[in-house]
């Protein structure tokens, strides 16, 4: 195969460390990439960097993304610029991660979290700016008081995202039925009570999944579905929601499987895709030399597959799998004395 060519943003913070680990991986499996690689975000130089970075996106394939604070700037370009509207979260127990469930094994499934509004969009303000519009709130039946301090932040949802975002989902259950998963989309969102904007998002979810007639479809309210993560998860295949609830759940949802150091994802457009963990930059632990590249690792996996590298992607999920069923070279938050060098070893020593 070509070669791909694939834009490394290590990210802030202690991030990057992940970053090197999955690359020191990739290069180990032989396979045909290019990396363009770019400093850590603390290094940028404002304005600089960032565009150098945007011009490396367009010409690449993907980004293997490190998570930012907010010093690696292009994160909005890949997103919003690049339009990667699904953000992918599997979660997927793998024997020896460290859970806390009495019954881990066997929880694999997938958040698919609409990526690109909602609440993200950067829209908040003085309350009193809305004063000229006299908003009539359901809930109070009154005018909307705004003398008081206060700041408002808001939500929109599209027919086009959340169209988008549905037929991804089901086109993702079907994928994986092919699989032997057992084909299911669940949406959910707070639809009782936010019924203009999470009541739309579920129907426009609804509607999509009745045209794919070999794809089962459920619905809960999210906080029902928090509940469902932790006492079900078993039940559960692909599902899809709005941008604020996947964000939050996601990272409920990697606690389940034992924690942040081990929750890949990967944000899909029509035309580019990025990879990053789910975690961020583990401010607490810069330095120190100890942070699980799991999750880093396993969106790299998720970006070989992308890439059309299948058999070194598998040849990569295996060798994690290895490391984690021998149990011997885990890192301190799985409960091992590893350190991320250790652990990268261990995983190209298995491969
Ligand atoms: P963000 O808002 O960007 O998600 P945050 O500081 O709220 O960032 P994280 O950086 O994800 O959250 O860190 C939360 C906790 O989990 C921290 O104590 C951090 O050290 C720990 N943590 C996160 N990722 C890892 C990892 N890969 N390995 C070990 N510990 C991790």
């Amino acid at each position: 195969m070509a070669n791909r060519r694939v834009v490394v943003l290590p990210g802030d913070d202690e991030a990057p460390q992940t970053v090197y680990a999955a690359l020191e991986v990739i290069r180990a499996l032989g396979a045909a990439v290019e990396f363009v690689e770019f400093p850590p975000g603390e290094q940028w130089i404002r304005g600089e960097t960032d565009k150098a970075a945007r011009a490396a996106i367009d010409t690449s394939d993907s980004t293997l993304f490190g998570s930012t604070s907010g010093k690696t700037t292009s994160i909005n370009y890949l997103r919003w610029g690049k339009q990667t509207f699904a953000n992918v979260r599997p979660c997927r127990y793998m024997p020896g991660f460290k859970s806390p469930l009495a019954r881990p094994d066997g929880i694999d499934y997938v958040i698919v979290r609409e990526n690109l509004e909602d609440l993200y969009l950067g829209l908040e303000g003085p309350l009193e700016a809305l004063a000229p519009l006299h908003l009539q709130s359901r809930i109070l039946r009154a005018e909307l008081d705004t003398s008081e301090r206060g700041i408002f932040a808001i939500k929109v949802i599209t027919e086009k995202k959340s169209r988008q975002i549905a037929r991804f989902a089901c086109e993702l259950a079907r994928k994986r039925k092919a699989q032997g998963y057992p084909g299911k989309v669940t949406c959910t969102s707070k639809y009782n009570m936010l019924r203009q904007s999470d009541g739309f998002f579920r129907q426009i979810v609804e509607e999509t999944a009745a045209g794919y007639p070999d794809i089962t479809y459920e619905q809960f309210i999210v906080d029902d579905f928090a509940r469902r993560i932790v006492q079900s998860a078993h039940s559960l295949d692909v599902v899809v929601m709005p941008n604020l609830y996947g964000d939050i759940l996601s990272d409920a949802a990697a606690g389940t499987i034992g924690g942040l150091g081990l929750a890949p994802s990967g944000c899909y457009g029509d035309g580019y895709a990025y990879f990053e963990s789910v975690h961020g930059t583990a401010p607490d632990i810069k330095g120190m030399g100890v942070i699980n590249p799991t999750a880093t690792m396993l969106s790299a996996v998720m970006m070989l597959e992308y890439l059309g590298f299948v058999e070194e992607s598998r040849r990569f999920e295996q060798a994690i799998r290895k490391v984690y069923g021998d149990g011997r070279t885990l890192t301190v938050d799985q409960g091992g004395t590893a350190r991320t060098a250790e652990f990268t070893r261990a995983v190209i020593a298995n491969l």
